[in-house]
């Protein structure tokens, strides 16, 4: 991977990783299945039911039941903006090291997530990660679309405003259909984090967490 001057991160299983983290998010799932429920007017095992087949159907997507049921997304951003990440996090002294290390080597350093923007402070607070550290950061506005939400469109949209070409730019990610083939299909390299193995294809990369990182770029 040669030349690259912008490196975009994902957030939730990706700079901040590891078991607190499995913990931690296991809670967006249960969050979004109640929140189905309320909105519903069903019981919890049928709207776990129902975010599980979105989950299977579309990369673990099980948002997206919002989208077909026709419901108010922004009742799940605010469910998840009342979680308190310090109850489960802890520093992350790894990742805090290497995003200082890519701004030492001066590459331009941006955090973007579907997750809402509010609730971003707060797990950068629990794991220690400097927020500041960030170029920029992008997140769920509450109202708005998330910002990736399976398209192109963020992808070409950051490197248009940073005026760094796509092949430039990398994007590290969990999640095939949020971070690496949208991003692969906006003309940017992309590495994939996949905890249980490597999986390496033509068009991306692929680590088990980001402390590998560095071997890459
Ligand atoms: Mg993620």
């Amino acid at each position: 991977m040669k030349n690259i001057k912008m490196v975009l991160f994902d957030i939730d299983k990706t700079l901040v990783f590891g078991e607190n983290a499995i913990q931690f998010y296991r809670q967006y799932s249960e969050i979004l299945e109640k929140t189905l429920a309320r909105l519903l007017q069903v019981d919890t095992i049928t709207s776990k039911k129902i975010a599980d087949e979105h989950r299977a159907a579309f990369d673990g997507r099980g948002e997206l039941a919002f989208r077909t049921h026709h419901l108010d997304f922004g009742q799940w951003h605010d469910a998840l903006t009342q979680l308190s990440p310090s109850q489960f996090l802890t520093p992350l002294p790894n990742t805090q090291a290497l995003l200082q290390e890519l701004k030492s080597k001066k590459y331009i350093v941006g955090a973007i997530t579907d997750g809402p923007r509010p609730l971003v402070e707060k797990i950068l607070g629990a794991t220690k990660i400097d927020s500041t550290i960030f170029d920029f950061i992008i997140g769920w506005e509450r109202g708005k679309q998330m910002p990736k939400y399976g398209s192109t469109k963020i992808f070409t949209q950051i490197c248009m405003e940073r005026g760094i070409p796509p092949q430039e730019t990398v994007m590290i990610g969990d999640s095939l259909s949020s971070d690496i083939l949208p991003a692969i299909a906006a003309g940017l390299h992309a590495i994939y984090i996949n905890p249980n193995q490597v999986v390496e294809q033509k068009k991306y990369r692929s680590i088990t967490n980001i402390t590998q990182l560095s071997s890459l770029l």
